[in-house]
């Protein structure tokens, strides 16, 4: 039996993309493989670490008036041989899986797939990030992805660069233009700002030429003050 490294179970709304407000319980798993998006708001250095049924244990505890569960990080994909037995046993207690992922690991995705209901896919632009591009990983996953039900979101910055924007957009496209784009303008963390509303809109004018739905969602639990 596998054991994961967990930061934190708890039970709150969720703040991004286009499940913006429903009730969660979120499962945040330990360590990314990226490490250091410019962006990152959950650098978090502790966790515990659990066995599979003991982090089932502590999710029945939870009132079960949520929606799904989120499985977050962190990068969850990390941990795939954990997942692949956790997100079992998920599954056959009835409980809906909502997969919080960096996009970026499409092997580990292909392994638990059959699991998860529901992937909020992060869409990783170079100019924002102040990392190297993962297009094609992103694309691969994106492929992937496509036997569930699928939205790709992408964090904007002052910084970010319309060739990016179109790069993302073009790879989409190719894909399926009918998958749901959520551009995110940063909440301000690390010196990265929020980009102006003028910029958002022609970013979301550019992808409208390619795709059927572009929707711009700001992080709502940040403005609200919730966890
Ligand atoms: S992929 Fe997510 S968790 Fe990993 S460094 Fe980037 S923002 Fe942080």
């Amino acid at each position: 039996m596998e054991k994961a490294k967990i930061s934190e179970v708890f039970y709150s709304i969720q703040g991004e993309g286009v499940y913006a407000g429903i009730k969660q319980v979120f499962v945040r798993f330990y360590g990314c493989n990226l490490g250091s998006c410019r962006f990152c708001d959950t650098r978090i250095s502790s966790y515990k670490e659990y066995y599979a049924k003991d982090l089932l244990d502590e999710i029945v505890h939870f009132n079960d008036d949520y929606h799904s569960i989120s499985i977050t990080g962190g990068e969850p994909l990390v941990q795939k041989k954990f997942l692949k037995e956790f997100l079992l046993a998920l599954k056959v207690i009835g409980k809906k899986v909502y997969l919080e992922t960096n996009g970026t690991m499409p092997g580990a995705l292909r392994e638990i797939i059959d699991y998860v209901d529901i992937i909020a896919m992060d869409f990783k632009l170079p100019s924002a990030t102040r990392l190297r591009d993962f297009w094609r990983e992103h694309a691969e996953f994106l492929n992937i992805a496509l036997a569930k039900e699928v939205f790709v979101k992408a964090v904007v910055t002052a910084d970010t660069l319309e060739d990016d924007i179109k790069v993302m957009r073009d790879i989409i496209a190719e894909i399926n233009p009918k998958v749901v784009l959520v551009l995110q303008p940063v909440t301000y963390i690390n010196g990265a700002r929020e980009p102006e509303a003028g910029k958002l809109a022609r970013f979301q004018d550019a992808c409208l030429d390619k795709l059927e739905a572009v929707e711009i969602i700001p992080q709502i639990h940040r403005l609200a003050g919730i966890r």
